[in-house]
């Protein structure tokens, strides 16, 4: 990124193909006034000379800002720029003094030729120099001697038109600098999101450079969700608002992400919005009066990017263009943010249960007992493990052994909160967290999962029934019985292990432990 956020970004890339033209025309014109002034009488009087040298300098003082331009660093081009724009503009100047009257209007038509030429390679206020030496000279000559209206009109309108000209150029130079700064910020952002895996950076990204491009009072970039969108970011008129929904019916943002084409609404009181289509407020709760909307698309999410203003024809096609550049831009960035957490999400996970895996498991475990600490609250551990095992493989194969390791988490799952966590700590043995939970309230959620297995069966290829081995489970309490995460999955372990010695389908220590310890 510049260091100037709005750097001066020179208009034209090619200065010399687009002041081509008018300088063969120049010259020509140029040479046509010498060889006449140098033709019309043999014996040349000495301020005809002078004429033809200035015509002269009128042609190397635009060749030379010419090929300066190309050769010198930006100031010293700059420099020489408006030397030749003031040598242009005292050159004319001696043609309209010296020049018989007749042919004032030619030297006004070089005039205009080279305020171009000064208007494209040096910028407005040298051009209007040019002019303003040019036609104040013109003025002198022309009240020197009588002439008639028509006259005056036929020698101002040239100088008239330089600075239409010049005002045109000035404009188009400025709305083309604009774009191209416009779009660097877009090219910026592409580079810059390239790098970024999450959503949030690339959401803030986004909103920087949403920003930094289209003036607009609120802004929005939503995804799709079921049956609404999701505004991951949204302004409204300097704050930012979270969790904020849109219903996709009968909106204008559900329209755009249903149909996949932007839509421009320059003004929302007047003019058509697609059928069946109703305002709807969110943020300040503000009407808003004009509105863009682009669709953000890929193969794995929908959504839109849409701009609103209080001001009716806040935003026109190029804004459209624009942002349409943008949203392509964006999309692949919140793709490859979304692919990235999907695949970091299943590297914590246990392929077979789904259930995360031992590694990912504990890094869970130890941020809930700091948490459970921090809010001075227990936390219980259920250390599971099915029981003979090896025995319900050898009689119903290893793919019923995989159906009850399914079965099985699933049951936990339904007996849990969504805040606890179940880990595979092995081949069959399972370990769930319960923040907030007692020891008495795991032991319940233990005997849960214990009744649950008893009235679980699976059916086998040939459909018969099999019942579902049974479990065997340790509890242990943090940090009453262990105030840190190795002793505490220890102590859960050795009780499962007592419950295996106690003829399994068990679960230790017993419901009456709690009822006198009450961890
Ligand atoms: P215990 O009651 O003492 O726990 O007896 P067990 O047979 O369950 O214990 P053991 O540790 O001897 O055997 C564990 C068995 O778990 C061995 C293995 O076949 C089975 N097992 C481990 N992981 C998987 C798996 O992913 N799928 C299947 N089907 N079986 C598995
Ligand atoms: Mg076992
Ligand atoms: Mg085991």
């Amino acid at each position: 990124m510049k260091s100037d956020p709005s750097p001066r970004i020179p208009f034209p890339r090619r200065p010399r193909t687009l002041i081509m033209p008018a300088l063969v025309a120049l010259t020509v014109l140029l040479l046509a006034i010498t060889l006449h002034g140098v033709t019309a009488r043999r014996n040349l009087l000495p301020h005809e000379i002078a004429f033809s040298i200035f015509s002269a300098a009128g042609v190397l003082a635009i060749a030379l800002s010419r090929f300066l331009d190309a050769s010198l660093a930006h100031r010293r081009r700059h420099l020489w720029g408006w030397l030749g724009a003031l040598t242009t503009g005292i050159g004319l100047s001696a043609l309209t003094i010296l020049a018989p009257a007749e042919m004032l209007p030619l030297v006004n038509v070089v005039l205009d030729l080279a305020v171009i030429i000064i208007a494209i390679l040096v910028g407005r206020a040298a051009a209007f120099l040019a002019i303003a030496i040019t036609a104040s000279t013109e003025l002198a000559v022309l009240c020197s001697s009588s002439h008639t209206p028509l006259q005056w009109l036929q020698y101002i309108a040239l100088p008239l038109l330089g600075v239409i000209l010049v005002e045109t150029i000035a404009r188009l130079s400025r709305a083309t600098s604009d774009r191209i700064h416009r779009l660097e910020l877009i090219h910026e952002f592409s580079r810059q999101v390239t790098s970024s895996l999450e959503t949030g950076q690339v959401l803030s990204l986004l909103n920087a450079t949403i920003q930094k491009i289209i003036e607009a009072d609120s802004y929005y970039v939503g995804l799709l969700q079921d049956d609404h969108i999701a505004l991951d970011l949204f302004y409204d008129d300097g704050e930012y608002f979270n969790a904020v929904r849109i219903p996709t019916k009968s909106t204008l943002a559900g329209w755009v992400i249903e149909h996949q084409k932007p839509l421009l609404i320059p003004d929302l009181r007047r003019d058509e919005k697609p059928v069946g289509l109703t305002g709807y407020l969110i943020g300040k709760r503000r009407p808003s009066l004009s509105w863009v909307g682009v669709p953000i698309t890929t193969a794995r999410l929908k959504g839109i990017i849409a701009l609103s203003s209080y001001t009716p024809e806040a935003f026109d096609h190029n804004d459209l263009e624009l942002l349409e550049n943008l949203a392509q831009h964006a999309a692949l960035a919140l793709d490859n943010a979304l692919r990235y957490a999907e695949v970091e999400e299943l590297s914590h996970l246990d392929s077979l249960t789904q259930v995360y895996n031992h590694g990912y498991f504990l890094e869970v475990l130890q941020k809930q007992t700091d948490e459970a600490l921090l809010s001075n609250t227990p936390l219980s551990l259920i250390m599971l493990d099915i029981d003979h095992f090896k025995r319900y493989n050898d009689t119903y194969g290893h793919l019923a052994g995989d159906e009850i390791l399914r079965r099985l988490c699933a049951i936990i799952r339904r007996h849990i909160k969504r805040t606890d966590a179940i880990g595979r700590w092995g081949g069959e043995e399972f370990v769930i967290s319960l923040p907030t939970a007692t020891g008495m309230q795991a032991f319940q959620v233990a005997r849960r999962i214990q009744q649950s297995m008893a009235a679980t069966a699976i059916h086998s290829r040939e459909g018969k029934t099999i019942p579902a081995p049974t479990v065997s489970q340790g509890i242990a309490v943090f940090p009453d019985e262990a105030d840190e995460i190795f002793p505490l999955i220890d102590l859960a372990d050795r009780r499962l292990y007592i419950a295996k010695g106690r003829g399994r389908n068990q679960i230790e220590p017993r419901e009456e432990h709690w009822r006198i310890a009450r961890p």
